[in-house]
């Protein structure tokens, strides 16, 4: 048998070091566990970052792979695929959207929305008009074009230029963002819930309000439903909280339910800016992860799993409020269905790694908040144990 720290001394040899990765050498996941390369089992409450939201490998997400991998794997979108038409069709009936650009990752699914909004109102509203709106605190991928969207000068830091033509605002503040308009502007892009920034909901009747502004000011609107869309919230999509609909969606981690895979998805009149040599994407839509994808959806659609993200996450947010009554330190505990945070009034970090020494796996986002994202399929008595590991670490501080 290796050893964790052989291959941990391995990687740090060869693998680019654009991850502070905790010492967990990874090699097999069942359900909400996942198991190190020593036979050590750890419960999962980070669940790849909102990927694994069927659990690890969900029989019938691997059913499908192993199905289609002896079918066919790659044939490229010069030609029609059985797989990812379905996929289309479950996605649309199920959303407010009409039509599906398939991608690879979250970055992805953003450009093509940032691509689409450019062409759209270049076509409706005159070449000058190319300005997206975004939100301080946001997250929208690691891409040049995606860290120009996203509001964070840390994840900018070191990369200029930039690409022009983003205005960020408080996230929440309506007056800021219609006072950020400009003759130029032609999108705004939110995340219904920030995730990287620090799990950040967006305050009632915010996306409501956004909607009324963007129609006003004949601006499209793009919701980066990346991580909080495909259940993540308890709806399968986060706008569905709100009754507010975007023109055009992204999606991506948990959408095939592991494997690799984004789509940005919008209605017709807004797609239809997109033609024949517009976008593409070799790998986009391939018959293995568009399988894997129907599997997932169908899954979370139909066996129960939005309901039980309902009553797990109030579940575990009741749990963390208990938590904040006890422990002077924890500011706030808030989210929504399974993605929580529990803001501390000093850094996550030592936490999280004495989570891990214990079995538990948790991350830190936006410095000072813990991150709760277990699969949707979490059990009870899974929180009772992810919690008392906790509670354990808490009252020791
Ligand atoms: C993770 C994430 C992305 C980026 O997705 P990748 O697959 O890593 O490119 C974009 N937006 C949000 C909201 C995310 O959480």
């Amino acid at each position: 048998m290796t050893l964790s720290s052989d291959w941990i001394e391995r990687g740090e040899k060869h693998i680019a070091s654009t991850y502070g990765r905790y010492p967990l050498v990874a090699v097999r996941g069942e359900g909400c566990r996942l198991w190190d390369v020593e036979g050590k089992n750890y419960l999962d409450f980070l669940a790849g970052v909102a990927v694994n939201n069927l659990g690890h490998c969900h029989p019938k997400v691997v059913a499908a792979l192993r199905e289609q991998a002896g079918q066919l794997l790659h044939c490229s979108n010069y030609f029609h695929i059985p797989p990812q038409i379905e996929l289309a069709e479950i996605l649309c009936e199920h959303s407010f959207g009409d039509r599906v650009f398939f991608c690879n990752s979250g970055a992805e699914a953003n450009e093509a929305a940032m691509k689409l909004v450019r062409k759209y109102s270049a076509e409706k509203r005159g070449d000058g008009c190319f300005e997206v709106i975004t939100a301080l605190a946001s997250f929208h991928g690691r891409t040049i074009g995606t860290i120009s969207a996203t509001g964070q000068d840390k994840i900018r830091a070191g990369f200029s230029p930039m690409l022009r033509g983003f205005r960020y605002v408080a996230f929440g503040d309506v007056q800021a963002l219609e006072a950020a308009i400009t003759p130029s502007t032609c999108a705004v892009m939110l995340e219904p819930v920030q995730g990287e920034g620090g799990v950040n909901v967006a305050p009632p009747g915010y996306l409501a309000q956004v909607r009324e502004v963007c129609d006003r000011h004949d601006l499209l609107l793009v919701f980066d439903e990346v991580q909080v869309g495909c259940g993540r919230t308890g709806t399968l999509f986060a706008y569905q909280h709100d009754g507010v609909e975007p023109d055009i969606m992204t999606l991506a981690k948990a959408l095939a339910g592991g494997p690799p895979i984004g789509a940005m998805i919008a209605r017709e009149e807004v797609a239809a800016a997109f033609t024949p040599g517009s976008h593409g994407s070799t790998f986009g839509g391939n018959p293995l992860m568009t399988a894997a994808a129907v599997a997932a959806m169908k899954t979370l659609i139909h066996d129960g799993i939005l309901e039980n993200c309902v009553t797990m996450g109030d579940y575990l947010a009741s749990r963390l409020r208990e938590f904040r009554e006890r422990y002077p330190f924890i500011k706030t505990v808030r989210g929504r269905g399974l993605i929580l945070g529990m803001e501390l009034d000093f850094a996550g970090a030592e936490i999280v790694h004495k989570a891990l020494q214990r079995g538990l796996l948790i991350n830190c986002t936006a410095d000072k908040v813990l991150r709760f994202l277990p699969p949707l399929i979490v059990t009870r008595e899974e929180i009772d144990e992810g919690l008392d590991i906790l509670d354990e670490i808490l009252s020791e501080i």
